[in-house]
């Protein structure tokens, strides 16, 4: 079998695969991509986060994406029966990027591939990783092409970002349920022709449908909208037909949504998608490190995805470039750690969103500037600046809001 020498190999095309390749090939080392599909792809996941774009600008793709002219995104929307909260990032506690992009992900994350590519980077399509062997931290990957062809790449580190694909937890047994309930989704993406109505027709925006279900509506500038019903699977089971019908069903009872929708034209056959919560037992070993959603994929309600992917490729691309220099670089606390901080501050906005927390919070009347700017921060992906007790503290600032605006609101009603 044919063996080809590089110093990283790359699982995936993905924002974590092409971030980190960028960022590792641009200190000189000698970096190969190997992505399972061809390009462009579907994948899910369209609204990004501000801090993703401090990602992206250190790959040095952040020009590339900017002449694809993706609808921009400011803030966030959310609402419920017929109640506004907005969101708008330049009013965010943290010091950082105050705008982002709403994206076909077909679309940006071939941006992102062929951006790496023109750096240099060899990426090898319809190639898929089958087996890894380590000897110490080298290894030796097999490959297989779409004509079944098999080769071997010898790489110094291999650097995983193969998202749902989830290669070396599923190789080396590291999958580890998440403690989230499982939740489904069914999402479409649909020719968006009558966005005129919406008084904001090109913002996302988040619709509570009913307790525990949520929509998303996420603009793009070629005119096409994503539009995604979220929940525990059981509440599917009262809408019957095909995918299409049931979000035809699902549109139909949402008021918000009836009048833009009705009617409208899907670009594809609604996909579903469930049970997405994971994570594995580490994120690093001799010789690899995960990163993207092979570490941890929480929920989409927050859009945390592509961030998380970005950014922990970021940080994983430094310690690869470390150890290559033959330094020290500790995985757990420079890696890991700074890794679940982020994970984890999400996680919290994930539960109290669907415990209900956070509506207390979202729509509550009076609202304070100086806490919504810190809750702000975290919608804007800046769950690193601990200085931000919404971060610090994410655990448990949350439920002390929501209660406090509870008592204020009972006291006021007496
Ligand atoms: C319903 C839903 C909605 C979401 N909405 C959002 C959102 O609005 N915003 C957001 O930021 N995130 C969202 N996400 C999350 C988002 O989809 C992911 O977090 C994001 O795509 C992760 O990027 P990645 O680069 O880690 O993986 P991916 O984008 O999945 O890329 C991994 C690549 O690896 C390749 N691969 C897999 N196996 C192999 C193999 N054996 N060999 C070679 N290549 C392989 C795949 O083909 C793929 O191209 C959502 C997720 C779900 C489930």
């Amino acid at each position: 079998m044919n063996t080809e020498n590089v110093d990283v190999l790359v699982i995936g095309a993905g924002p974590a695969g092409t971030v980190a390749a960028a960022i590792i090939h641009k200190a000189g080392y000698n970096v190969k991509i190997v992505e399972k599909q061809q390009f462009p792809r579907f994948v899910i996941g369209e609204s990004l986060l501000p801090r993703c774009m401090e990602a992206l600008e250190e790959a040095g793709f952040l020009e590339a994406v900017k002449a694809k002219g993706f609808q921009e995104k400011f803030g966030a929307k959310f609402v419920k029966n017929g109640k506004i909260c907005d969101y708008i990032f330049a009013d965010q506690y943290t010091p950082g990027w105050n705008w982002t992009w709403q994206v076909p992900r077909g679309e940006f994350d071939k941006t992102l591939a062929d951006t790496v590519a023109q750096m240099g980077v060899p990426v090898s399509y319809q190639t898929t990783v089958t087996a890894i062997e380590f000897n110490g931290s080298d290894s030796i990957t097999t490959i297989e092409d779409s004509a079944g062809n098999k080769r071997q790449v010898a790489a110094r580190f291999i650097v995983d970002g193969s998202g749902y694909g989830r290669v070396i937890p599923k190789l080396f047994n590291l999958d580890r349920p998440s403690n989230l309930v499982p939740r489904k989704a069914l999402f479409a993406h649909t020719v968006d022709n009558k966005r005129s109505l919406d008084d904001e027709p090109n913002r996302i925006t988040i619709i509570v449908h009913a307790y525990g279900v949520w929509v998303w509506v996420i603009p793009f500038s070629n005119g096409v909208t994503s539009l995604g019903f979220v929940s525990e699977p059981d509440f599917f089971k009262q809408y019957e037909g095909s995918g299409e019908a049931q979000l035809r069903a699902l549109i139909a009872a949402e008021p918000y949504l009836a009048n833009r929708f009705k009617d409208v034209e899907m670009v594809f056959e609604p996909k579903v998608l469930e049970s997405w919560s994971g994570t594995t037992e580490k994120f690093y070993g001799d010789g690899f490190v995960l990163t993207g959603n092979v570490t941890e994929f929480l929920d989409p309600v927050f859009s945390s995805g592509v961030t998380l992917a970005t950014v922990s490729s970021q940080l994983a691309a430094k310690g690869v470039i470390r150890k290559l220099q033959g330094e020290n670089f500790d995985w757990e606390e420079e890696y890991t750690k700074p890794m679940m901080q982020g994970v984890n501050t999400f996680r919290s906005y994930v539960m109290a969103w669907y415990e209900g927390t956070l509506d207390t919070i979202f729509f509550a009347d009076n609202q304070q500037p100086g806490i919504k700017s810190k809750i702000c921060s975290v919608l804007a992906g800046y769950v690193w600046d601990t200085t931000n007790p919404y971060v610090k503290d994410h655990a448990t600032a949350l439920h002390k809001l929501a209660h406090i605006i509870g008592l204020r609101d009972s006291l006021a009603a007496k």
